[in-house]
């Protein structure tokens, strides 16, 4: 197949061409097959609006999905070439932060795969977030250019006017394909702005944050710690909308649409509160068309359906008034009248959109103008409903619903993972590729030591690549034969890596006075803090300064190793997580709305350490109590210190020597030695005299947990056991269930 292909677009063999010309080649001929699934589209689609989509690299994951990946393998190495080379020259497209931007790639991947008529709508960050390196023990941030010749992105004659006040640009639109296993085709959408100028961008990610029709979709959430970075956000907001709108309209027209009746062409799913304001760009241009008002109201309300994805006060959009009189004009009289409505229905202020500072509550016009609000996993809609929601859920019990996240098979076990993949077709067939809950099938294996040994010895091959790929690529050096113990996931107070830290601070205090573990940990994080978020910069700090002392300390680094990976992202996890051992899933409980990692690590036989939040909730009752860990207070108690304004985190301090010796580690003259005294003692007091996510409220009890799993894990039979039963049970995480269910009650397709 790419021999032919070659041979006519370059007059040679695949024996006589550089890995960039086959790169070049496969992609194209790759893109060609997409294209020749696409087109089947129905009466009603669904446009998945999302200011993220953390799609990875995408060479692997079309082949699988076209079903080429192995012939063209054969053939590359028929011709003495590797095709893992070529995947390896591909960027990581970078237009993601964490979970929210993976999610909606997952979804986009399962909608395809279910065959539905449904694309993605976001933008084409030139920069996507920030490249992460480390200097002195510090994150540094360097642009991130992805945007490659040759590339997956495909420039559509398609283009739309978008009025900021007094300026009005015109976007652009790229699209990408998205392939279903052995199904459709369908797309996702990014628009730009043609205007962008890169050469703005100087010393690291600092632009000129003002020069809106230079800078607009540079970055991924530029810095927001002042207003010019704020507006900026809001004006990529905007743009997305506007132009996301444009698209449906025009889309829904082609097809026969009169507006009137848009809900039977067009679902809208609001991926978190970005794309808010898609509703009153809807509504304006449906009266600019000649709809009046009210009617305009009703029909985008039977057109919208909004996801929820966090109840951190901090991440629940408000935007000043003053701010979209900036940005977008035209809306401030259609918000009001939105919020005039709903006032006068039902005269609560705390329910209102525009509150009496003049803000603008995203959230709010989700749920009074959306016919869906979805949370993310039980837990977090039970928490909306009874706590951050409690109020909108009296007056439309109706529109409330769950649905528990999910993660695509096809990348986090197939392409991840082939030698798992090839065990598991060997003990239950291949049905499980189409339909995860055959994975269930394997519990018949859990007393079989032939079979559990098996899975320890894929365990084990992983973990021996890992050890490449980490030396190759990184010069570091692992033990393939320690347990390995793994946090990767975006740099939040919430996710506590600094428990994980002190933990590791008690560890090597242990193994000073010689309390040595039963077999070496290797301990690895991963993550991106943001830009101005110092807390987590601080975190980064310590835990690199750990890694260094530990490093050079012949007493304790054969026991312990501690390794933060650079530039956390997809092709990072999907080389981490097939061969770790622990899952550390220790956000502060009712903090974490559900998590996604969770679910790749268990899927990929890795036993979770975690807290009762988000998903961990269901994971602990798919499994049962004797195969994952668990440990910390309940979301009940947490709620309840909050509501009480009782935690002190000196009362912790003063009551535990445990908790003090290692605290004061922060400060004490080891790592003073390694790292810089203004960032550690900030974040010593900051843990002493704040902590507001509750670190030493746990501190002990994760201690106690964390000993019992690297007692547990000497016991190899009964270790492989519980990464069966881990398997066994993830296919209720697969996100085709959970697109089926967004499907079954939201789109109705
Ligand atoms: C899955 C994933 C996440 C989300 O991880 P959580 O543990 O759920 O926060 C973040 N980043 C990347 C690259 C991922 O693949």
């Amino acid at each position: 197949m790419l021999n032919d292909y070659v041979t006519a677009h370059l007059g040679r063999s695949i024996a006589d061409c550089s890995d960039r010309e086959l790169y070049a080649a496969l992609l194209n001929m790759t893109q060609q097959a997409a294209a020749g699934r696409a087109g089947r589209s129905g009466k009603k689609k669904l446009y998945y609006i999302s200011a993220e989509f953390l799609i990875g690299k995408l060479l692997t994951s079309h082949l699988i999905n076209l079903g080429m990946y192995a012939d063209i393998r054969r053939e590359l190495a028929d011709y003495g070439r590797d095709l893992a080379r070529l995947e390896e020259m591909e960027p990581e497209p970078s237009l993601g932060n964490g979970g929210l931007g993976r999610l909606a790639a997952c979804f986009l991947d399962s909608i395809a795969t279910l065959g539905l008529n449904g694309d993605g709508i976001g933008l084409n960050y030139h920069f996507g977030l920030f490249r992460q390196v480390f200097e002195d023990h510090f994150q540094r941030e360097k642009p991130n250019s992805w945007i490659d010749s040759p590339t997956w992105l495909i420039k559509r004659d398609v283009s739309y006017p978008i009025r900021f006040g007094d300026l009005t640009v015109r976007s652009s639109l790229y699209d990408i394909a998205v392939t279903g296993y052995g199904n459709r085709t369908n797309y996702l959408h990014l628009f730009d702005l043609d205007s962008v100028d890169e050469g703005i961008v100087t010393d690291g990610i600092a632009f000129d944050q003002k020069d809106i029709e230079r800078n607009l979709t540079l970055f991924l959430y530029p810095d927001d710690s002042d207003e010019a970075g704020r507006l900026l956000r809001l004006f990529q907001q905007y743009f997305m909308v506007s132009s996301a709108a444009q698209y449906i309209l025009d889309e829904c027209a082609a097809k026969g649409s009169n507006f009137y009746d848009l809900s039977e062409y067009a679902v809208i799913q609001i991926n978190d509160t970005h794309p808010t304001m898609v509703i009153p760009e809807l509504i304006r241009l449906l009266t600019e068309r000649g709809i009046d008002m009210d009617e305009a109201v009703r029909i985008v309300e039977k057109t919208c359906a909004y996801t929820n994805h966090t109840i951190l006060a901090e991440a629940l959009e408000k935007w000043p008034v003053r701010y979209l009189k900036k940005v977008a004009p035209q809306l401030v009289p259609i918000i009001e009248i939105l919020d005039d409505k709903v006032r006068r229905r039902f005269g609560d202020e705390s329910v209102a959109i525009i509150d009496k500072d003049d803000q603008v509550h995203m959230a709010h016009m989700d749920i009074h103008y959306g016919f869906s609000v979805n949370g993310v996993a039980r837990l977090h809609t039970e928490i909306l409903k009874n706590t951050e929601l409690r109020r909108f859920y009296q007056i439309y019990p109706e529109k409330f619903n769950n649905k528990t996240n999910g993660i695509t098979f096809r990348r986090w076990l197939l392409q991840s993972n082939p030698l798992l993949a090839a065990w598991i077709e060997s003990k239950i067939g291949d049905g499980f590729q189409k339909d995860a809950s055959q994975l269930q099938r394997l519990s018949a294996f859990s007393d079989d030591d032939e079979a559990l040994q098996e899975l320890c010895a894929v365990k084990q091959e992983n973990r021996r690549a890992l050890k490449e790929y980490l030396r190759e690529t990184r010069g570091i050096e692992i033990d393939d034969h320690s347990v390995l113990d793994v946090q990767v996931k975006r740099l939040h107070e919430y996710k506590r890596q600094q428990m994980n830290a002190l933990y590791v601070i008690h560890k090597y205090l242990e193994i000073k006075r010689g309390r040595y573990p039963k077999r070496p940990i290797t301990v690895i994080f991963g993550g991106k803090a943001a830009p101005a978020y110092v807390t987590a910069k601080d975190i980064i700090h310590l835990i690199l300064c750990l890694e260094e002392l530990i490093r050079h300390d012949p007493q304790v680094s054969p026991w312990m190793q501690v390794i933060m990976v650079e530039n956390y992202n997809v092709t990072a996890a999907e080389k981490l997580i097939p061969a770790c051992d622990i899952s550390e899933q220790i956000s502060l409980a009712s903090k974490e709305a559900s998590g996604t990692g969770n679910m790749k690590f268990m899927l990929n036989g890795a036993v979770t350490l975690g807290t009762m939040d988000g998903a961990n909730v269901e994971i602990a009752q798919l499994v049962g109590k004797d195969n994952i860990y668990l440990f910390g207070e309940t979301s009940e108690q947490v709620i309840a210190h909050y509501a009480e304004g009782d935690y002190r985190p000196r009362d912790y301090y003063e009551k535990s020597p445990m908790i003090r010796e290692a605290l004061d580690f922060i400060v004490g003259p080891a790592l003073m030695g390694v790292g810089r005294r203004e960032s550690l003692e900030r974040l010593y007091w900051e843990i002493l005299g704040k902590d507001w996510f509750m670190t030493l409220l746990d501190f002990e009890d994760y201690v106690r947990a964390r000993e019992k799993v690297y007692a547990d894990f000497a016991d190899r039979t009964g270790w492989a056991r519980k990464m069966l039963i881990n398997i066994s049970q993830a296919g209720f995480f697969s996100s085709d269930r959970t697109v089926s269910e967004y499907n079954r009650d939201i789109w109705r397709l």
